[in-house]
């Protein structure tokens, strides 16, 4: 009887002693040899050296025929790892392994490689887990495998001419198996090699046939001949790959396999398909995953027919960063609802204060620079957290810090009103991709006759940036001793004024002659003296 391998994984593991004693290859220790129901034989040699301490079957069995289990692996961060309650398979740092102690996972497996390689007992091997793939499935519901099986001549393929084979539309289903099976028809056929009677493959291929490739063909749909006209070999490999954690396995890996196919045939160029991978988190409720098994899902069109669609996406993005799991929660939901309101009464009062004039950045004040600063300050974090980062969640919480800064801040000069005129239409901008239909109002509100989707991205004004003062490091011989806050601008002598007026400072260098200063711009101030007399 053959038994699957999953089968043999997860059955009850059983095992006799043989009585006999293997030798432990870098310890020397006997080492008893048993014989168990759940070692793989396709997998590697068939016998493998147990680690019950560090493999969880491995310790199931050990504790059912009361072996030792010895931990040689501990946590890296030193924390505890309680071995009585299960095995300790995360990487960490080998203790109790003689001349290995104190090497992480990593660099023990290639030491022990190393050991076992020149003292020849052993050789590096790569044993592939991979296991053959059924494509074939007995359902109506997929691309048709263009096969025609022949009594007398095997499978042969359907010539080239007569593809592709199409499904017909007209059928009738039972809740049964395909009912291509019931279609005598469709699967009679011709065998293409001998001309004898034949049946063609009823059965279809397995999703993941399709979902392999279609990047690849999505760059070209409309020809029909072949991927060969370059345009795979212009948009590929793809920038940025966005799946579920279901499909972070073996979806990837045939894609990569039907990836290396197709270029080794010449049909697209490069190694990888893809060049980024973001794995998206869980809706969860209540702190399980939503599904409608569980019936604890939640129908967003009930909320964005009471709050709106922008309400939902800022909640839904703001939750948490995209890689991790959300947690729904109906309060999140009205705080971003209360968010926006206020941001339209924000842009309401300020646009009713009347008309704004040009910013001139030369005429601002210190408050109103520090204002600018940290618009052009969002401008830069919101461009990467967006771009590069897909933090949305950091992103509009910067927003949000701007919106209060902009609140808070009461200059009702010309100036201060520009400033904040700046500031609004900023916000508005770096919201756009998360609440697209407000930002759309809010930007005709601030005075646009054009839309906001078709405005330019902002990028961060350097000038803005520029701090007004900033901190520098006071040595004194070159040992630190206080740290001192000057103009950006401040020349030489006023540094050294500066750092000579404080008390700290004072108490190493009076009494003595300063004999010079050495100033590295924006960083620190070396004061040199002549050693004191201890
Ligand atoms: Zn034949």
């Amino acid at each position: 009887m053959k038994i699957a391998e999953e089968a043999v994984e997860t059955a009850e593991k059983l095992g006799c002693p043989t009585g006999r004693w293997a030798i432990h290859p870098v310890s020397g220790a006997k080492v008893p040899v048993w014989a168990a129901n759940f070692v793989l034989m396709g997998y590697g040699t068939g016998a493998v050296m147990a680690v019950p301490a560090h493999d969880q079957r491995d310790w199931e069995f050990a504790g059912k025929y009361h072996q030792d289990i010895r931990q040689v692996v501990f946590p890296a961060d030193g924390s505890r790892w309680d071995i009585t309650q299960g095995a300790f398979v995360d990487q960490g740092m080998l203790r109790d392994s003689g001349q290995f102690d104190g090497l992480d996972s990593q660099q023990a497996c290639d030491a022990i490689a190393d050991y076992l390689v020149s003292h020849g007992k052993g050789k590096r091997q790569v044993n592939y887990r991979l296991r053959d793939w059924g494509v074939s499935r007995q359902r109506y519901w997929g691309a048709p495998i263009p096969i025609i099986n022949c009594p007398a001549c095997g499978s042969v393929p359907v010539p080239d001419d007569e593809l592709p084979v199409v499904l017909p539309t007209d059928v009738g289903f039972e809740g049964t198996g395909s009912p291509l099976k019931n279609m005598p028809e469709l699967y009679q056929a011709e065998c293409p090699r001998c001309g004898g009677k034949a049946e063609r493959e009823t059965d279809t291929f397995d999703t993941f046939m399709e979902s392999s490739w279609y990047y690849a063909r999505y760059t070209c749909k409309d020809n029909d001949k072949a991927m060969l006209d370059g345009r795979a070999a212009y948009w590929l490999p793809v920038d940025q790959y966005i799946g579920g954690i279901e499909h972070a396995i073996l979806h990837l890996l045939y894609a990569r396999f039907f990836h290396r196919l197709m270029r080794d045939v010449g049909l697209v160029e490069g190694d990888e398909p893809f060049t980024n991978l973001l794995t998206q988190g869980m809706v969860l409720k209540d702190g399980a995953k939503m599904s409608k098994s569980k019936g604890n899902t939640v129908d967003p069109q009930a909320l964005i027919d009471k709050y709106g669609a922008d309400t939902v996406r800022l909640f839904t993005m703001f939750a948490s960063p995209p890689d991790q799991s959300l947690e729904w929660s109906d309060s999140g939901v009205e705080g971003a609802y209360r968010f926006l309101k206020r941001l339209w009464r924000l842009v309401a009062a300020h646009v009713h204060q009347g008309t704004v004039v040009p910013l001139v950045v030369d005429h601002l004040n210190s408050g109103q620079r520090d204002l600018r600063r940290q618009v052009h300050e969002t401008i830069t974090k919101v461009s990467d957290d967006i771009g590069r980062r897909y933090t949305f969640n950091t992103a509009i919480a910067a927003v949000m810090e701007l919106i209060n800064a902009l609140s808070k801040f009461d200059d009702r000069s010309e100036q201060g009103r520009a400033v904040m005129h700046e500031g609004y239409e900023t916000a508005v901008i770096l919201l756009t991709p998360i609440v697209p239909h407000i930002c759309t109002r809010l930007w005709q509100a601030l005075g646009h006759q054009e839309q906001v989707i078709d405005v330019v991205w902002p990028s961060a004004d350097a000038d803005a940036l520029r701090k007004d003062t900033v901190e520098i490091v006071v040595q004194v011989n070159g040992k630190l001793r206080d740290r001192i806050t000057v103009p950006t601008n401040a020349d030489r002598s006023e540094i050294l004024a500066t750092a000579t007026g404080s008390p700290k400072v004072q108490h190493y260098i009076e009494g003595t002659g300063i004999k010079k200063s050495i100033i590295v711009p924006g960083k620190l101030i070396n004061i040199v003296i002549a050693e004191k007399d201890q």
